[in-house]
């Protein structure tokens, strides 16, 4: 089974954290729109007809495809892929584009699963991120998906922000658990560069994000997120049990996916292949036939380090059986020990033969990985 993500890269304004390829020109939409069409013909045959089990839309906004366009893209789809044993397919969507008249247009269309943006329930939040939706749509959103007929919503919190305290990140994950959501994705506010916000930062108008207090927040997501019954299954990811999302899963599982879209990634078990970030480089290379990608083919190292880095991102963790076989005996042993010491300093628990970081561990998680990579 495979995976389809479409980048649909416009949003209404830029948030000032924000470093993800989009637009706000939104005047090339439809020829965005038509060139995604042709580029899902294109990649056909890279899924070897494998079924489709998930769909995704990610961005910029999908939220701003109006309806009619998300069938026209479905439609294509079929055409293309087999889409007879799809499960899951997510549209990611802010608060401000969900109206009531757009959630009912929505019903009529295959997605089944809503991943709302969010980010904070607070107005000081919202603006200092340069979020396009305000409070009352935050909380608006979501009870009046689940009334249309949603029953598979997700929404996105950021935690770290300045000025938010303890208390406050507490009330806005208590504000989350009230609403109807089996599903919650939750990150760090990183300053990233090139970014709005690195330049506030860099300027003083912006103090930068305290990483103690980040990690307080990250512990008090673990631990209220399992008191709320969303435990973790990924370190950014909470889920109610069978909730989890499909989509992710299978990235983090290695199953194949194609990437439709400026800057969209795919990789079809051996090859990972991206699109360059330009909206109009892409439409003039897509309607030339041409696909406006390049590509690369893992190494055995690579592989085995994306393995390691996300399983031991995952609450299933990293199976030592299965690194047993991926890599030679010296290897192994120098992971066994590796491993040992940070049992010892409490980063992380060995159980049924899997290495499952803490919650310590977990914000250390790419740190740890590194440690037990394969350099090449
Ligand atoms: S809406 Fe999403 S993609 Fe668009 S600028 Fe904001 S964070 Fe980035």
């Amino acid at each position: 089974m495979a995976g389809i993500y479409l980048h649909i890269p416009f949003c209404k304004q830029a948030c000032h954290y924000c470093d993800f390829h989009f637009s706000v020109n939104q005047n090339k939409k439809s020829d965005l729109v038509a060139a995604l069409l042709k580029e899902a013909s294109l990649r056909k045959e890279e899924l070897q007809n494998e079924a489709i089990k998930t769909i995704y839309f990610g961005g910029g906004t999908p939220s701003l495809l109006s309806a009619d366009a998300l069938l026209r893209i479905f439609d294509t789809l079929a055409e293309h892929y087999d889409l007879s044993a799809l499960q899951e397919v997510t549209l990611e969507a802010n608060p401000d584009d969900l109206t009531a008249a757009y959630l009912r247009e929505l019903r009529h269309t295959p997605v089944n699963r809503l991943s709302i943006g969010i980010q904070s329930f607070r107005a000081v939040d919202l603006k200092l991120m340069n979020r396009a939706h305000d409070a009352k749509q935050a909380l608006r959103c979501v009870p009046e998906s689940a009334d249309i007929g949603f029953e598979n919503i997700s929404v996105d919190l950021i935690y770290g922000i300045q000025g938010l305290s303890q208390d406050d990140w507490i009330k806005n994950l208590n504000t989350a658990f009230i609403l109807p959501i089996n599903h919650l994705s939750s990150y760090c506010l990183t300053v990233e560069p090139q970014t709005k916000l690195a330049k506030l930062v860099s300027s003083g108008e912006l103090p930068n994000v305290n990483d103690d207090i980040a990690g307080s927040h990250f512990e008090m997501l673990i631990e209220t997120t399992e008191a709320a019954g969303i435990p973790w299954y990924e370190v950014s990811n909470f889920a109610k049990p069978g909730m989890e999302s499909k989509h992710n899963s299978s990235y983090w599982s290695g199953e194949k996916y194609v990437g439709l879209g400026p800057g969209a990634h795919s990789f079809n078990g051996v090859k990972r292949s991206w699109n360059i970030k330009s909206n109009t480089g892409y439409i003039q290379q897509i309607n030339k036939g041409q696909l406006p990608s390049e590509s690369e083919v893992l190494t055995a190292g690579e592989k085995f380090n994306e393995f390691v880095l996300t399983a031991l991102r995952t609450r299933r963790g990293l199976s030592l059986e299965k690194t047993k076989q991926l890599c030679d005996d010296l290897k192994f042993s120098e992971i066994k020990q590796t491993v040992h010491q940070k049992e010892q300093l409490a980063l992380l628990n060995i159980q049924s033969n899997h290495v499952i970081l803490t919650t310590k561990g977990l914000l250390f998680a790419d740190a740890i990985a590194s440690e037990l990579f394969i350099i090449s």
